[in-house]
C-alpha cells in the first residue's frame, strides 16, 4: 500500500481509504487567467502518476480537480484585453486542457467550475456567519481565524507565530485580524456578481474548494493534494472553514515540492530563457517532462534546465530503445521480482527515482541474461506504462522525430553562438549512431553507410 507523508502529522503513513477499494481525492485546479506554467506541469504530473499507480494496484480512484473561473486575476485580465470574463476563462481553460493532454495527464473524473457552485458557497458563508466564525466588514464577509482551534496545523505553526509573520498592511477594510480571509467579496461597478444576503458579489477562492470537494467527494474524503505553496494559507483556510462549519474535511494531505531556479528560488512561470510550458512542449514531448519530474523525489525542489531536459530525453530513449530491441520477444507475464521491487519503491513515500533505478536494473539484467529477457521486458513495459504513465515507444519513428528535434536545437544553438551546446548535441547525435556534418543550410545527419 502506498505510504505518503501526511502534511498534518509530518509522518509517512500508509494511505488507508475510508471505503476499502475506493479512494476519494481532490486536487486544487487552475485559475484560468493565464498560460499554464512549469509549476502546473509538476503538480499535475506528480499526482497523475499517483492516480495511475493506485489504479494499477487495484484501487478505484475518484479524482476531482476544480476550475476557478471567477477570480480577481481573471477580471483584471479581461479588463486588460478589453474582453469579457467568460471569454478569458473559456480561452484559458481550453489552453489548460490542451496542455494537460500534451503532458499525458488524465482528465479529472469531475472538474467542477466555481461559477456553478456560487449558491452552495453563499449558503456555506451564511452558515459560518450564523456560527460566529465569519463577519461582515466594509468590502465583504471575512472568516475569523480565531474561531478555529488549531488554525495553522498544516503549516505546523501556531496562530501567534503566524500572526507575527502576517503583513500589517493586510489590515484593511475592517478586518479584525491580518490573517482573516475573504469569503464573499462585494462587487465593484461593472464586475461580474451574484446575489447574496450581504449584497451582490463573488465568492473567495478558499471557499470554492471546500464547497466543491465536500459536495463531490463527501465528508472525510481520503486525500487532498496540491503544491506546497498552497498548503498555507489556501489549504489551511479550506480546512478552517470546514471545521468551523462542523464538517469532517480531508483525512489526509499531501504536497509536492516547487520548481526552482538554479539559485533555489521558486520559479514556476518559465524556464531560464523565458519559455512557457506550451512552448517547452513544442520542443520536448510530454513524456520527457514526466520523466524529468519523476527523476526527482516529489517533495524535493526541482529545476528545469536545458541540461536536465536533455538528460531526461536520453534516459527515456534508453528505455524506448529497450522496448524496441525486445519487441519481437515472446509475450510472457511480467517478472514479478522486478514488479515487486518497483512497487516497494513507489509505496515508500513515492520514491520514483528508486523505482526508475529498478527498471534500469531490469534493462541491464535482460541484456546479461537473455533467457530472462521476455519477462523483464514485460515488467519494464508494464511498470512504465501503468505504474508511471510513461508508455514506451518501441518504434523507430519516435527516434526520427527526436533526431529532427536535436538537429533543430543544434541549429538554434549555433545561430545564437552557443558552441558548447552545439557540440554537446553533436556528441549526442554521434552517440546515437549518426554522422553529423555542417551543411550550407545547417546540421545534416546521416547513418554511416
Ligand atoms: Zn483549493
Amino acid at each position: 500500500m502506498l505510504a505518503l507523508l501526511d502534511t498534518l502529522t509530518g509522518q509517512v503513513a500508509p494511505l488507508e481509504p475510508a471505503v476499502p477499494g475506493h479512494l476519494a481525492v481532490y486536487l486544487c485546479g487552475p485559475t484560468v487567467a493565464g498560460t499554464p506554467h512549469l509549476g502546473h506541469a509538476r503538480v499535475n504530473l506528480v499526482w497523475d502518476t499517483v492516480r495511475r499507480y493506485l489504479t494499477w494496484t487495484g484501487l478505484e480512484v475518484h479524482f476531482v480537480s476544480n476550475v476557478t473561473d471567477i477570480e480577481d486575476k481573471i477580471i483584471a485580465r479581461a479588463a486588460e484585453e478589453g474582453t469579457t470574463v467568460e471569454d478569458v476563462a473559456s480561452r484559458y481553460e481550453a489552453l489548460w486542457r490542451r496542455t494537460m493532454e500534451r503532458l499525458g495527464v488524465v482528465a479529472p473524473d469531475d472538474a467542477p467550475h466555481a461559477t456553478s457552485y456560487v449558491d452552495r458557497m453563499v449558503s456555506l458563508v451564511g452558515e459560518l456567519v450564523g456560527r460566529g466564525a465569519a463577519y461582515e466588514a466594509g468590502d465583504g464577509v471575512y472568516f475569523s481565524v480565531e474561531s478555529v482551534p488549531g488554525y495553522g496545523a498544516l503549516a505546523r505553526q501556531d496562530l501567534a507565530t503566524l500572526r507575527s509573520g502576517a503583513r500589517v498592511e493586510a489590515q484593511e477594510a475592517g478586518k479584525r485580524s491580518p490573517l482573516d480571509f475573504v469569503l464573499w467579496k462585494l462587487a465593484k461597478p461593472g464586475e461580474p456578481s451574484w446575489p447574496s444576503p450581504w449584497g451582490r458579489g463573488r465568492p473567495g477562492w478558499h471557499t470554492e474548494c471546500v464547497v466543491m470537494s465536500l459536495d463531490l467527494l463527501g465528508e472525510g474524503f481520503d486525500l487532498h493534494l496540491g503544491g506546497l505553496d498552497l498548503s498555507f494559507p489556501h489549504h489551511e483556510n479550506e480546512r478552517a472553514q470546514a471545521l468551523a462549519a462542523g464538517r469532517v474535511f480531508a483525512r489526509r494531505w499531501a504536497h509536492n515540492g516547487m520548481v526552482v531556479d538554479e539559485r533555489g528560488e521558486k520559479m514556476s512561470r518559465s524556464v531560464g530563457n523565458g519559455m512557457s510550458l506550451p512552448e517547452l512542449l513544442d520542443r520536448y514531448e510530454g513524456r520527457v517532462l514526466r520523466y524529468l519530474v519523476l527523476q526527482a523525489h516529489y517533495r524535493a525542489p526541482m529545476s528545469v534546465t536545458e541540461e536536465a531536459l536533455q538528460a531526461a530525453t536520453g534516459a527515456l530513449r534508453r528505455l524506448d530503445n529497450f522496448a524496441w530491441e525486445t519487441r519481437e520477444l515472446p509475450r510472457v507475464a511480467a517478472d514479478q521480482v522486478v514488479v515487486g521491487d518497483f512497487r516497494r519503491r513507489m509505496d515508500d513515500d513515492l520514491d520514483t527515482p528508486g523505482a526508475l533505478a529498478v527498471l534500469f536494473g531490469a534493462v541491464r539484467s535482460a541484456r546479461a541474461e537473455p533467457e530472462r529477457a521476455p519477462a523483464l521486458a514485460a515488467a519494464v513495459r508494464e511498470c512504465c506504462e501503468k505504474g508511471l504513465g510513461l508508455p514506451l515507444r518501441g518504434e523507430p519513428t519516435s527516434l526520427d522525430q527526436e533526431v529532427a528535434a536535436l538537429v533543430a536545437q543544434r541549429d538554434s544553438a549555433r545561430a545564437s553562438r552557443d558552441w558548447g551546446r552545439a557540440d554537446a548535441i553533436r556528441a549526442e547525435l554521434t552517440e546515437m549512431g549518426y554522422l553529423v556534418e555542417d551543411g550550407p543550410t545547417g546540421t545534416v545527419v546521416r547513418r554511416p553507410s
